[in-house]
Order: structure tokens, then C-alpha cells, then sequence
């Protein structure tokens, strides 16, 4: 692809060819049904059993380099085979906070033998990372954390201890990925370090909490004195909120929300428009178009973000812009689903008339708190302002 100022917008003949491989594959492997909620412990284990699949067969971390367990594809491939994992309607990827979020962070701050020991065992769904950021008194203001780690020079590693919060599916995962403060006399952005925790370690207890939905898609994760070695840092003592300002522009930016997934769902709208013989009310049309011309929208933005990294120009603080936008379009792809089933929008998985499983209902509850995680709407909202229009902080 050429800058966006004259920007080409067809897939060159290897891209394609890329697309037919990947769509094949998927189409002969995507479970025929929808497994069930991966923020169950019953349906993480058939998530996981899935990811494994798609590892066996090379497609579980497309962009990686080979040696990790990845094809080497390149943005656009990796664009190419979101693209077509969703339009598959293939399940949740469970392993995203590790693949999505640690990955690029490892990658970019790990040192050689954290990459050869973590990547693979990532990308073959054996080690399953949970994010370790919030606790209950520092979510937006991440710097506000108190848990703490302190040295054992005896030991050669640190014993953490604090309190984790809304930590997505940890009750189900294997190890989690946190700021701990290692240095409590330092300014509050510094003396903070990026710990690589085995939730198996002695001291740490991880209780699940029932969502809103009833899923046990949350954890609390308490640590009390839990030993891990200096080998268990990433990026550096001390130097954990750089680190982890590397994770958080790969949750807001690129990779953690594709375009594909949204045209997926904006495609299952306008197919649910017709089924519910919707044609005769411009409102439901106007919505339905609005909803699918929005996914539009985000995936030519989101080849021009390619264009810019693929020719090293990095998003930084423009990723915040990307995260409000699919954030609010993912809830108005559902209000638009719901307003389009009226009433038979609250029956639920279990209902005999429920439509499409309830999955829209579900989906909605699930969109409402995208204006939340990775960071709230209006915290991005005050970072575009002072960080991409140079506005005055008051
Ligand atoms: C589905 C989901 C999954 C999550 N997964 C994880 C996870 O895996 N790991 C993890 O660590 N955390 C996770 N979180 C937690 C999430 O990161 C926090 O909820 C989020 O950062 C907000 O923090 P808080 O809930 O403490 O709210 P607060 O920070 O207390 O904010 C409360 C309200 O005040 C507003 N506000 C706060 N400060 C400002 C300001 N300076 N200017 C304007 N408005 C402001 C916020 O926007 C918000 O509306 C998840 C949350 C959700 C909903």
C-alpha cells in the first residue's frame, strides 16, 4: 500500500493469496455452533482447546516471527486474517491480553530469554495472561497503585504484595502481567516496575467475581508476600510505567480491536434487518446504514494507521481517538440490533424465541463497558484534547 495521500486501496496478489489460504482453513475449522460465553470456566476451557487448534496449525499468532510459533505475515496480512476470522464468525480469542497486549510490550522491552521462554508457550495457548493493572483504588489514575514489591537480595527477586481488581477471566488464566511499586519514596509515576507473575505462585489467591451478565468473567487477585525472581521484570526496575504505557497503546490502538470484527457484526446487522422484515421504517434503515457505513469508516482509518506504522510513523497519543471510536460504535451496533428485535431483545440464550441465541442482548451488555476498559472515554477524550489538538490542560 502506498502513503495515504494517494492511498491504493486492492491487496497485492500474495495478500490475497494470503486470504484464500486463511479463509479455507477457517472455513474447514470454525466450530460449527457458538461455544459457549469464554468468561465461563466451562467455555474458556473449549476456548483454550480452539486456540490450540489454531496454534497447530500456524494461525494462532499470524504476525509473529516463526521461530515464536507466527507465519512473519505482514500488517496487512495480519488486517487480512482478522478480517476473515470474524466474517468465519470463529470464536473469542481468550489468549488476547497476552497476544494482543504482552506480546507487543515483550517484544519491544523482554530480553532475549524472556522472549524465547514466553512467546511460545503464548502463542500455544499454554501460559493464559491476565492484565494486573486496577485495583480498588486506582483504576483511571493507573499511577495511584499501591501494591507494592520489595527486594529479597537473599532470594535474587522481589515478594509482591497488594490487591488486583477486574481482572478479565483471571480465575481462569495461568499468569498475570502488573505494575507493582518497587520504589515507595520515588515521584508517583516513577519507582514503579512491570512484573511477569505465575498465578500459581505461594501467596497469591484469585477469586473470581460474577459479572453484571452473571459470568465469571472477573478476578480479584490478592498477593501477600509472593516470591518472584529479578528474571520475572520486564523493561527494567523502576521503569514499569513506560513499560506499561507500551501495553496500553496496543490496547487502545491497533490490535486489540480490529476493523474485521466490526464489519462482522455490521454484517450480521444488516442481515438480521432483513430476517426481521424491517425495510418499511427509515428509522431502523437509517441506523442499520449508519452502523455499517461507521465499521467502514474505522477500517479506512485504520489502513491509513498500517500505512503510518508500516512506513514507522508511530500513532502514540492518536491510538485514544481509535479506542473512542470503536468503543461507541460497538454500542450503537447493538442499540441498533436491539432496536430492530424490540421486544424479543430480552430473551435470553435459553428462550425458545430468543433470536440469533439472545446474542445480541448479550453483546450490548458486553459493548456498554467498552467506554470503560482500556482506559475510560473520557480520560481518551482528555488525552486527544491536550496530547493530539494541543489543547490547555483547564
Ligand atoms: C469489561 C472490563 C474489563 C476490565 N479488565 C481489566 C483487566 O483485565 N485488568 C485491569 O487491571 N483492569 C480491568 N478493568 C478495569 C478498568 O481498567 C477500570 O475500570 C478503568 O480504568 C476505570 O477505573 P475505575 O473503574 O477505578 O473508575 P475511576 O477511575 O474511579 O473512574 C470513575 C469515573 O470517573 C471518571 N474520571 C476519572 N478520572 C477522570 C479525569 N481525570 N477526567 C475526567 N473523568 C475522570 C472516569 O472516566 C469514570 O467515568 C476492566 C474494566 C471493565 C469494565
Amino acid at each position: 500500500m502506498a502513503a495515504y495521500d494517494t492511498m491504493d486501496l486492492t491487496f497485492t496478489d500474495a495478500e490475497e493469496a494470503f486470504r484464500t489460504e486463511c479463509r479455507a482453513w477457517l472455513e474447514a475449522n470454525v466450530p460449527s455452533g457458538p461455544l459457549p460465553s469464554g468468561d465461563t470456566r466451562e467455555g474458556f476451557a473449549l476456548h483454550v482447546e480452539w486456540e490450540k487448534r489454531l496454534f497447530e496449525s500456524r494461525w494462532s499468532v499470524v504476525s509473529w516471527p516463526e521461530e515464536y510459533g507466527g507465519r512473519g505475515a505482514s500488517l496487512w496480512e495480519w488486517l487480512v486474517f482478522e478480517e476473515e476470522y470474524y466474517r468465519a464468525g470463529a470464536p473469542q480469542r481468550v489468549t488476547q491480553n497476552g497476544i494482543f497486549l504482552l506480546a507487543p510490550t515483550i517484544f519491544e522491552f523482554g530480553t532475549q530469554e524472556q522472549k524465547d521462554h514466553y512467546l511460545p508457550r503464548m502463542a500455544a495457548a499454554e501460559d493464559l495472561w491476565c492484565q494486573g493493572w486496577s485495583e480498588p483504588n486506582a483504576g483511571s489514575d493507573l499511577a495511584g497503585i499501591t501494591s507494592r514489591a520489595v527486594r529479597d537480595d537473599a532470594a535474587g527477586g522481589w515478594r509482591l504484595t497488594g490487591q488486583k481488581t477486574w481482572t478479565t477471566r483471571g480465575a481462569f488464566c495461568t499468569h498475570l502481567f502488573g505494575l507493582f511499586r518497587t520504589d515507595p519514596e520515588a515521584e508517583r509515576h516513577k519507582g514503579m516496575t512491570y512484573f511477569l507473575v505465575p498465578l500459581d505462585t505461594d501467596g497469591v489467591t484469585v477469586r473470581g467475581v460474577g459479572r453484571l451478565d452473571g459470568d465469571e468473567g472477573f478476578a480479584e487477585v490478592f498477593l501477600e508476600d509472593a516470591f518472584v525472581p529479578d528474571a520475572n521484570t520486564l523493561g527494567g526496575v523502576n521503569l514499569g510505567w513506560n513499560v506499561a504505557m507500551a501495553t496500553t497503546s496496543s490496547e487502545r490502538g491497533l490490535t486489540l480491536r480490529s476493523p474485521g470484527r466490526f464489519m462482522a457484526a455490521t454484517s450480521r446487522l444488516v442481515d438480521l434487518y432483513h430476517r426481521q422484515g424491517a425495510s418499511a421504517d427509515p428509522s431502523a434503515r437509517d441506523e442499520v446504514v449508519q452502523a455499517w457505513m461507521d465499521a467502514e469508516a474505522y477500517q479506512l482509518y485504520t489502513l491509513r494507521d498500517v500505512t503510518d506504522l508500516v512506513e514507522g510513523r508511530a500513532p502514540g497519543a492518536r491510538s485514544s481517538l481509535n479506542k473512542l471510536w470503536w468503543s461507541e460504535m460497538d454500542v450503537r451496533i447493538h442499540e441498533a440490533a436491539l432496536d430492530l428485535l424490540g421486544p424479543l431483545a430480552e430473551l435470553t440464550d435459553d428462550a425458545p424465541s430468543a433470536v440469533d441465541g439472545g446474542s445480541w442482548m448479550k453483546g450490548y451488555q458486553f459493548a456498554l463497558s467498552g467506554p470503560i476498559y482500556a482506559g475510560t472515554n473520557e480520560i481518551q477524550r482528555n488525552i486527544v484534547a491536550e496530547r493530539v489538538l494541543g489543547l490547555p490542560r483547564k
